[in-house]
């Protein structure tokens, strides 16, 4: 046990990702679950320092008023999980923490996110710089008034619509000169704000973040860290496990075709089809980078609001065996996704606030198995 205090701060702290990761750090410290699902907590990782449950306070950005109670109480309503001893016993932590939820930033967040904010100060910032002096200022807060030795800030807020980079992304000079405009997505502009003041920044989203080399260039600058992007919870993270069975075997894959149903706020943001082209491109990419060849895919979102947050994808593999034999594989996934991606959000903090802590900085590559596009790595 360290006597460290430490802080996680969530960009969309309040969604089902966000509230799920808050509530398992809750219920972790105070003896109210145990530590399945959290691969930092396997035997593997003993001996290593990383920070405890009981460390940590969160804290975050919002567009939205809702808290953390009112998001646990939905997704228990809704999608029938969370114990409600649980939820009773966490109650006290929750409140505490939604005390210092923040107003975020909807600038470059596009226009289909913006129609989910009903805090009146999420427009303010006019400029990029703007919006990150105020990012900056709420961290700053966060840390000195919890007297927090370290911060670790992860984006879980909804995916925005694909972002192309140009010479301005380049270099931080470059970048710096163009903050009086907008030259940046929302993601990116938490991203800036986290890795100046010398924070490390977990991208748990498909949003550009801070993948860009102005960005990256910043991290190394200010001695910090950044991983990414868009954590690899469920039908993806099952996909590169059977992707390598089939190359190892020698099997060729003909098509792969993933269809996803579901119907939770994500699910309503990634029905906007600029959205969803975001979240298709990471996980469309996975199979070719495994097998070394592009197969035929297909991969397909929908939004099925009866589904709430559980997730039901069916996977149709089509390949080729001995003498030209062509057979099928299907696989259907049915995950509850907020309960998939809480704990790896988890475990993300706590090794980014570790490698820091080594004094690790840059892309921390060697997280690369948690997420579908990782950020510096090409397998
Ligand atoms: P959600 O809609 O429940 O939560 C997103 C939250 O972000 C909302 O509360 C929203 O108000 C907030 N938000 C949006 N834009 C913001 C901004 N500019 N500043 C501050 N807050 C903002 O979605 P979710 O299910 O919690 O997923 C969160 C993210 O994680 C999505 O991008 C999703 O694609 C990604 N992700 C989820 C999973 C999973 O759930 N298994 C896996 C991989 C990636």
């Amino acid at each position: 046990m360290s006597n460290r205090r430490v802080g996680l701060w969530l960009i969309g702290a309040c969604g089902g990702v966000g509230t799920t990761a808050t509530l398992g750090l809750a219920a972790l410290s105070r003896g109210l679950t145990d530590t399945t699902s959290l691969v930092t907590a396997l035997p593997l990782f003993n001996g290593i320092d990383l920070d405890g449950p009981a460390d940590f306070v969160v804290g975050g950005h919002e567009i939205r008023q809702a808290g953390f109670r009112a998001t646990a109480a939905e997704l228990h309503q809704r999608s029938n999980v969370f114990d409600e001893n649980l939820l009773a016993g966490c109650q006290e932590p929750l409140a505490a923490w939604e005390a210092n939820v923040r107003t975020g930033t909807l600038l470059g967040a596009g226009p289909t996110i913006a129609k989910l904010a009903d805090r009146p100060d999420a427009n303010k910032a006019k400029t990029a710089r703007q919006a990150i002096e105020q990012i900056k200022a709420d961290l700053v807060a966060f840390k000195e008034t919890n007297k927090l030795s370290q911060v670790v800030v992860a984006n879980v807020s909804s995916t925005e619509p694909p972002f192309e980079t140009s010479e301005v992304h380049q270099s931080l000079a470059k970048l710096n000169a163009a903050l009086d405009g907008s030259p940046l997505p929302a993601s990116s502009l938490y991203a800036y704000a986290t890795l100046d003041l010398g924070l490390p920044f977990v991208n748990f989203t498909p949003s550009l973040g801070a993948t860009c080399p102005a960005l990256e260039e910043l991290a190394v600058l200010r001695h910090t860290t950044v991983c990414g992007k868009d954590g690899k919870t469920g039908e993806t993270l099952m996909k590169t496990v059977l992707a390598p069975m089939f190359a190892h075997r020698n099997w060729r894959i003909l098509s792969w075709v993933g269809h996803n149903i579901f119907g939770n706020r994500d699910g309503i943001v990634l029905d906007d089809p600029i959205n969803k082209s975001s979240k298709i491109k990471t996980k469309d990419q996975v199979i070719s980078g495994v097998v070394g060849y592009k197969p035929q895919t297909l991969v397909s979102i929908e939004y099925i609001e009866s589904l709430d947050d559980w997730k039901t994808a069916w996977n149709h593999i089509h390949f080729k065996g001995f003498l030209g034999t062509k057979m099928i594989m299907q696989v259907i996934w049915q995950g509850c996704d907020s309960l998939l991606a809480g704990p790896l959000v988890l475990d993300l903090a706590r090794l980014s606030l570790f490698a820091q802590r080594r004094g690790e900085v840059g892309v921390l590559k060697h997280l690369a198995c948690f997420f579908k596009n990782p950020h510096g790595v090409t397998v």
